[in-house]
């Protein structure tokens, strides 16, 4: 069958094509052309039916990943679909299914049927559970799990052929060695079998396997770095010629690829990763973890590589993995996923707005004026956890009455500096041009020592609820002021 990629190249456009085309708000033409060219991908797996297309490349909306996955604790399919929606309902583009537990042909085959978003595979991790010692997978294994994903649906996999022999004692310099877990299995095979990566001797057969169903290369980065002081070391970038070389043979098989970055990397060499995948790889699309810009924040690393992902979005990175803030503690529950997401979608949506990718303003100017406008149920439809920003407003001002009140608890009626900013102007939106300034002496302004501004409406700001009244009647009994 076809791919994605042999179509554009052939001038064909795709129904997925015309349907991604519609979503990013741009022509067919245009999507058949950046495929073509292998600046962007459209993991779509023939097998995979339930799949809404999407598209993954510079030139379009910053994407994110969310890792789902059972391990040998969690192994239930029914847990694992939980997982799926609940990533997809707060907003992920696609999701990785890095499942290491039991029943793993169940749970790829049920996240595959019910996703309507792409799904992605590292099948080494699968092999590693068919074996009993991690060093005997042999590369028939490799490519037995890698057909059967196919199969199933994958429509993307993580394949680290990048790590060679070659580019090992690189690494016996760093502060935390290997920290991907395929490389750090693949680099021991390597050591204990003293062959090279059956991943690259072997790559043309994957490629082959991956034509069929046209499932996209996700080409890992086995040699990230796992802290800053190792970023941009030569072991990193040793791999990443090797993953511009396993580009260009994608491409001659007709299969679409993209590549996979760090990982931790301090804030001021981000734009230089990405734009050196950019040319090393002949822009196929880049695909980040993090990168975390700080060591020193375990428990709130979705900040800490929030910040690194926003750099990259503005630079160029075409999708962002999530990070939660149990990364480097412990497995990610419910919450840990929801605020790991939130932030992945700020940082993306940030960078396309920084990066001036036509119409990503449009959001913030639609929240912006709702805000404005005090249109607080349009601003919670609006905000990017819907569920989150109306809970926090309810928290103090639950009343439906408040739902158009023209301040909230941050500032409160007498503070609130929209509301002030708006009666200081008139009908027009303007301020008055005052041709007389105002003679304080003469001002009855001056005898309570206020400015002479107008006040607002106050028979149209509600009653304060019975609570908050309370307070309000407790603070004027001891006497206590704004200037407290
Ligand atoms: S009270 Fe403050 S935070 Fe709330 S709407 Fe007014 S200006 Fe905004």
């Amino acid at each position: 069958m076809t791919t994605q990629f042999q179509h554009a190249r052939d001038g064909e456009t795709t129904d997925a094509m015309r349907r991604v085309a519609e979503r990013e708000n741009v022509s067919p033409e245009f999507v058949r052309e950046e495929v073509a060219a292998g600046h962007a991908v459209i993991p779509a797996n023939h097998n995979h039916a339930s799949l809404d297309p999407m598209i993954i490349g510079e030139a379009f909306s910053t994407k994110v990943n969310a890792n789902i996955g059972n391990s040998e604790e969690t192994s239930s399919r029914e847990e694992e679909l939980k997982k799926l929606h609940m990533a997809i309902h707060h907003g992920a583009d696609t999701v990785m299914d890095l499942s290491t537990g039991q029943n793993l042909d169940d749970v790829r085959e049920a996240n595959v049927r019910y996703s309507p978003v792409p799904v992605g595979t590292v099948p080494i991790y699968e092999a590693v559970k068919q074996v009993d010692d991690p060093d005997d997978i042999t590369h028939e294994l490799l490519l037995d799990v890698i057909r059967k994903q196919a199969e199933q649906g994958v429509d993307y996999m993580t394949i680290h052929a990048g790590v060679l022999m070659e580019h090992l004692p690189l690494t016996d310099g760093r502060k935390t060695g290997i920290v991907s877990r395929g490389g750090s299995i693949l680099a021991k095979w390597m050591e204990e079998n003293a062959m090279q990566n059956p991943l690259y001797v072997h790559f043309e057969e994957i490629c082959e396997v991956f034509a069929e169903y046209d499932v996209t290369f996700s080409l890992g980065d086995g040699l990230r770095p796992g802290c800053i002081a190792d970023a941009g070391d030569e072991a990193q970038y040793a791999e990443l010629e090797t993953l511009g070389e396993l580009v260009g043979i994608a491409r001659d098989h007709g299969v679409q690829a993209m590549v996979e970055g760090p990982g931790h990397v301090p804030l001021d060499m981000v734009a230089e990763q990405v734009e050196r995948e950019r040319e090393v790889c002949d822009g196929a699309p880049f695909y980040l973890l993090g990168p975390l810009v700080t060591d020193i924040a375990p428990g709130y690393d979705h900040i800490t590589s929030a910040i690194g992902a926003t750099e990259a979005a503005r630079a160029g990175a075409a999708m962002l993995c999530y990070v939660t803030p149990k990364e480097h503690l412990g497995l990610p529950d419910a919450e840990d996923v929801r605020d790991g997401l939130a932030a992945y979608r700020i940082a993306a949506h940030a960078g396309d707005v920084a990066a001036g990718l036509p119409g990503a303003r449009d959001w913030d100017d639609a929240l912006s004026e709702a805000r404005y406008a005090f249109d607080w149920r349009r601003q919670f439809d609006l905000a990017l956890d819907p569920e989150r920003a109306q809970d926090y407003h309810d928290q103090t001002l639950p009343g439906d009455n408040y739902k158009e009140a023209r301040f909230c608890s941050m500032c409160g009626v007498e503070f609130c500096s929209m509301r002030i900013d708006q009666d200081a102007r008139d009908a027009d939106g303007e301020m008055e041009h005052i041709e007389d300034e105002t003679d304080l002496d003469d001002s009855s302004a001056a005898e309570v020592n206020l400015p002479p501004v107008g006040t607002h409406d106050t028979s149209r700001v509600p009653e304060l609820p019975d609570f908050l009244r309370e307070i309000h009647d407790a603070d004027a009994r001891s006497g206590a002021s704004a200037d407290d």
